[in-house]
């Protein structure tokens, strides 16, 4: 079997927003620990991502939120040089600092080269250990944490440019994936299935296209029932849609120790999850998975379940 890829960047650690904020670098270093200290790192390759180029980028958002985003780093670096504030808040949640720009570029760029490197078959799958996340990105806006949408940046560039028919976006994460529901609605090539706590944030609107399964839960249900959930609902749309490769927003604040949110899930529904993500895989795309990581703020659980999650894609 090839390897499991693990991308990661050095400037993934710098992006930051602010003090005491969840989405913070530490997530990526109690990932780093628990591989270290498991043995799991050593089955992985790690490859350092290139950043993704703005016609990338454009194949998932709008030309304006790119340049846009691009402005307000430009313009934050000249304030930062004249003794202005370290950060530029876009939302009460969200805010760049001065490498958030190259952070982005880098999170979204892992993305496509995992999937570059997958198809190629110098991998069996990939996992990116990037941030900031992207779920969240919708094509013209940033918000909940999120610049660029990695996941429907890498799927849409699966489909255009690698000429694949059909992929699919599982999204595990406690919150709903409207930036990705935004960006690929109507858009029959990319199958999104996913399960989040509702009622909760993010609001959005159903687009009510036919290419998305969308599974809300109530807080507080656990990970058996979700098992149940997704064998009625994701799994028998999965293998009508055939996918040629797998991405997976692979969010863990669903993890019941995740104060972020109120549902039950533990390590081994992650596995499970995982499993049947990589059964489907296997059965329809030559064992093609590509996982970014989003949510998981309960360090100790976030580490856990990404082991757990890291286990079932290399086979160890
Ligand atoms: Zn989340």
């Amino acid at each position: 079997m090839k390897p499991t890829g693990y991308y990661t960047h050095p400037v993934c650690w710098k992006h930051e927003m602010g003090a005491g904020h969840p989405e913070c670098p530490e997530r990526l270093s109690a990932i780093e620990d628990r591989l270290l200290i498991t043995g799991v790192g050593d089955a992985l390759e790690r490859r350092e991502p290139t950043p993704a180029s703005v016609a990338e980028l454009e194949l998932a958002h709008g030309r304006m939120h790119v340049a846009a985003l691009r402005g307000l780093h430009d313009e934050l670096r000249e304030e930062i040089a004249a003794g202005g504030p370290s950060h530029a808040q876009l939302d009460p949640d969200t805010s760049i600092n001065l490498h958030t720009w190259e952070a982005a570029l880098l999170s979204a760029g892992a993305a496509l080269n995992a999937t570059d490197a997958v198809l190629a078959g110098e991998l069996e799958n990939a996992f990116c250990a990037v941030r900031p996340p992207g779920h969240h990105a919708c094509r013209d806006k940033a918000m909940g944490f999120c610049f660029f949408n990695n996941v429907a940046v890498a799927a849409k560039y699966a489909v255009e440019r690698h000429g694949l028919q059909r992929v699919a976006i599982i999204d595990f994460d406690v919150h709903h994936g409207n930036g990705t529901e935004d960006i690929v609605a109507g858009d029959d090539r990319i199958l999104m299935c996913s399960f989040y706590q509702h009622p909760f944030y993010p609001e959005w609107n159903h687009s009510g296209a036919a290419n998305l399964v969308n599974m809300p839960v109530s807080a507080y249900t656990k990970g058996m029932d979700i098992r149940e959930l997704i064998d009625m609902t994701w799994l028998p749309r999965l293998e009508a849609h055939r996918p040629e490769m797998v991405f997976i927003s692979a969010g863990f604040d669903a993890h019941r120790e995740d104060d972020m949110g109120q549902l039950g899930l533990v390590e081994q529904d992650y596995v499970w999850i995982t499993q049947q993500i990589k059964q489907v895989a296997q059965r329809h795309a030559q064992g093609r998975i590509v996982s970014v990581l989003e949510g998981g703020y309960n360090l100790s659980a976030l580490a856990r379940s990404v082991e757990a999650h890291l286990r079932v894609l290399a086979d160890v």
